[in-house]
C-alpha cells in the first residue's frame, strides 16, 4: 500500500501515526511545503516572545518514525483536495 500525506501539523502527523498502526508496512510519503521539522504552532507566541526555542517547539522529529517513511519537507503537494468546492 502506498499513501501519501500532505501538510504534517497536528492532522497529518495524527494521520501518519495512525496509518503506521494499521498498515505498518506501508509506503508512505510524507510532504510539507515548510521546510523544518513539525512544530507546535501553539507555542508560536511564546516562540516569537523568544520565551522558548526552536527544540521546544517540536511535535516529532523525524528521526522518530521508520524507514518506510519517505521526507519531502519543503515542498508542496496538490492543492486540491478530494470534495473540495471550487471556486
Ligand atoms: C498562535 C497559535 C496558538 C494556538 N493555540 C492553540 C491552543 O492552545 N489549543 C488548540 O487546541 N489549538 C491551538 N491552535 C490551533 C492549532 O495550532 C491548530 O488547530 C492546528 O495546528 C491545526 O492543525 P492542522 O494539521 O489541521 O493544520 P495546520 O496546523 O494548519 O497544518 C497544515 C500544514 O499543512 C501544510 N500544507 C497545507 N497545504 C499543503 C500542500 N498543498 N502541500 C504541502 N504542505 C501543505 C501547511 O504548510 C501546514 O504545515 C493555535 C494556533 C496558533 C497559530
Amino acid at each position: 500500500m502506498k499513501i501519501v500525506i500532505i501538510g504534517l501539523s497536528a492532522a497529518g502527523l495524527s494521520a501518519l501515526e495512525t496509518v503506521l498502526r494499521v498498515a505498518p508496512e506501508a509506503e508512505i510519503t510524507a510532504v510539507s511545503e515548510e521546510n523544518r521539522q513539525p512544530y507546535c504552532r501553539c507555542l508560536l507566541t511564546q516562540y516569537l516572545g523568544r520565551e522558548v526555542g526552536q527544540d521546544f517547539m517540536a511535535i516529532r522529529n523525524t528521526d522518530h518514525y521508520p524507514k518506510n517513511v519517505t521526507w519531502l519537507l519543503g515542498e508542496t503537494g496538490p492543492a486540491d483536495r478530494p470534495g473540495a468546492k471550487k471556486p
